[in-house]
Parts: structure tokens; C-alpha cells; sequence
């Protein structure tokens, strides 16, 4: 796994999704980390996540780790490891070492590509138009991220909906064409 592998987060996040060969939801991100050779931690174990951080990646001799903080819920901490994956993935450039997820509102570029990125990898686009999932709630559901993660995903899906144009880039046919199977298994 190369740091900076890809150019941007649309990109990456199709990219990624291909590269680990992921095939249904909800996108399983604990194995698409080992297969990338990504070490992650528990902050209840690692006690490096600051009071305002939710994760933050390090690179200690060629080693990447991502540490989580675990306190979080389950869907919080699957969107921390995807965001702090993208920063990865999208070779953004760190400070003293780390990357670091805060709540600050006046969020740096890379923090919203990071965000982007992880948006997309857990709830691919074409994925929920294929299964036709409208609704927060359905996304939710489906893809295991928060109802406040889902209800930006869902806002995006209605524009994307209204443009239907799916399925144009090359990147996005190969992920559906992983994501076929599971797609025909679970449409409602
Ligand atoms: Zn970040």
C-alpha cells in the first residue's frame, strides 16, 4: 500500500473499494485495514486520541497506525477508521507525524476530502441506487454509519438520483460490478 496512492477522494474511494475487492455492505473497513497492512488500536488501550479528536493516524518506521477512539458508537468509529484511511490513501500531509480527526467547524480542506472519502467508501452511490435506498434510515441500515452520517449521504443521493447518471465513470462500473450480486441478494 502506497501513501498518496490516489489523487482525489471520488477517485480513491472507488479505487479502494476495487482494490480490496469489497463486494457487499456493509463495507467491512477492520479488513480492507489489514489487507492494507494498517495497524489500528482501541484509544482505551493507545491513550493518544486528544479530548477533541475522534482517531488519528501515525507513521512510526514505515508503519502506518490508526487509533480509534472507542468510546465512540460502533458506526462513529467504522466512519473514524475510513476517514483516517483516507487521509492515508490521499498522502495528505502530516503534522509532526500524525493525522488527526477533530470537531473543529472551520475544517481544513483535507479534513473534508478525508470526510468525502469516507462517505463514499462506506456508502458507495451507485451501490444505493442499485438496492434503491432513498431514506437516512435505509442508509443507516444498510451501510452501518450513523443516522447523522447517513442524513449527508442521503442529501447527496437525491441530487444524484435527480441527475441519474450513474454508472458513466469506468472506476464506478467495476464497483458495481462487484457489488452486483449483493445487490440483486438484497433489493427490496
Ligand atoms: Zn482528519
Amino acid at each position: 500500500m502506497t501513501y498518496g496512492a490516489y489523487k482525489n477522494a471520488r477517485d480513491a474511494a472507488w479505487q479502494c473499494l476495487i482494490d480490496y475487492n469489497v463486494k457487499s455492505l456493509p463495507v467491512n473497513i477492520f479488513e480492507i485495514l489489514k489487507s492494507a497492512g494498517i495497524k489500528f488500536a482501541k484509544n482505551s488501550n493507545a491513550n493518544l486520541v486528544r479530548p477533541n479528536e475522534s482517531g488519528i493516524s501515525l507513521l512510526i518506521n514505515e508503519q502506518w497506525y490508526i487509533i480509534y477512539d472507542d468510546k465512540d458508537t460502533p458506526q462513529r468509529c467504522r466512519f473514524t477508521l475510513a476517514h483516517e484511511l483516507g487521509h492515508i490513501l490521499l498522502g495528505h500531509e502530516l503534522k509532526k507525524d500524525r493525522y488527526e480527526r477533530t470537531f473543529n467547524l472551520s475544517k481544513p480542506a483535507i479534513e473534508t476530502q478525508s470526510d468525502i472519502f469516507a462517505s463514499r467508501l462506506l456508502a458507495p452511490a451507485c451501490v444505493l441506487w442499485g438496492l434503491d435506498l432513498h431514506t437516512p434510515k435505509e442508509i443507516a441500515s444498510a451501510c452501518d454509519i450513523s443516522l447523522q452520517a447517513a442524513k449527508i449521504r442521503a442529501e447527496r443521493m437525491s441530487v444524484l438520483y435527480k441527475r441519474n447518471k450513474f454508472l458513466t465513470n469506468p472506476l464506478e462500473r467495476t464497483v458495481y460490478k462487484n457489488f452486483e450480486e449483493f445487490i440483486i441478494d438484497n433489493k427490496k
